[in-house]
């Protein structure tokens, strides 16, 4: 579904991806996880090539994105992203956040996208909440609702980069449960996350990075457990 292949990424002089290979299959869920500043948003960015990577090659579904030639536009309507504070449109209902894209980009008839989009909110939870402004939503109702807007788009792939961080710790449960659920009905995700129950109970992969590298693959049993690097111990402890 996706592979990697030597991504380096630069910022000006400072190199933040420093050379990953990796493949996600169809279907498997993959958390990201290590410290702070070790490139993992940057690697998530480069997936839909919110950041274009400066060398190696990226291909999804056998199409090499990393191929200049590629119309970014269309290939991001298969890759859905769910941020870690939300970005939903203010001005606009949960309904018409839900419904924008596929109306815009997808010239699907309002009618069909406010059906599809009811169906997505019943699957967060929040058919109650269709005619109100996202202001009028809790963070975790927010972030539900960001997710109903990236499924709206019908991905093949969904990519989410800590969607719960910013979340009071009484509503990380409901996202992640969306989460779950996304995760067993078959949806390819790739996640980043402090969450580290979610990863062991989730993920079917972990990807560790530090410094711009990526430190170690594995499963999640065999990682938590007896993670075969120095860095990834020293992580876990700090942090578990
Ligand atoms: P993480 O998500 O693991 O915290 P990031 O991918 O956000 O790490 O950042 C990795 C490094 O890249 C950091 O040093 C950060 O300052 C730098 N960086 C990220 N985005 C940009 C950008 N748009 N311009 C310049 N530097 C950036
Ligand atoms: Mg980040």
């Amino acid at each position: 579904m996706i592979k990697v292949e030597q991504l380096t990424k630069k910022f000006g002089d400072n190199t933040v991806l420093k050379g990953i290979s990796t493949t996600i299959k169809q279907g498997e869920v993959v958390a990201i996880i290590g410290p702070s500043g070790s490139g993992k948003s940057t690697f998530l960015r480069c997936l839909n090539l919110l950041e274009q990577p400066t060398t190696g090659d990226i291909w999804i579904q056998s199409k090499k994105i990393t191929n200049p030639k590629i119309n970014k536009l269309s290939m991001r309507e298969n890759i859905g992203m769910v941020f870690q504070h939300f970005h939903l449109f203010p001005h606009m209902t949960v309904l018409d956040n839900v419904t924008y894209a596929p109306q815009k980009v997808k010239g699907i008839k309002k009618e069909e996208a406010e059906k599809n989009a009811m169906e997505l909110l019943e699957q967060v939870g929040l058919t109650e909440k269709a005619k109100a402004y996202p202001n009028k939503l809790s963070g975790g109702q927010k972030q539900r609702v960001a997710i109903a807007r990236a499924l709206a788009m019908n991905p093949e792939i969904m990519l989410f980069d800590e969607p719960t961080s910013a979340l009071d710790p009484e509503m990380v449960k409901e996202v992640l449960d969306v989460m779950k659920d996304l995760a067993k009905s078959g949806m390819t995700m790739v996640v980043v996350t402090h969450e580290m129950n979610f990863a062991k109970e989730v993920a079917d992969q972990i990807l560790f990075l530090d410094d711009g590298k990526l430190v170690e693959k594995g499963n999640p049993t065999q990682f938590f457990k007896e993670p075969k690097t120095e860095r990834a111990k020293d992580f876990l402890d700090k942090i578990l």
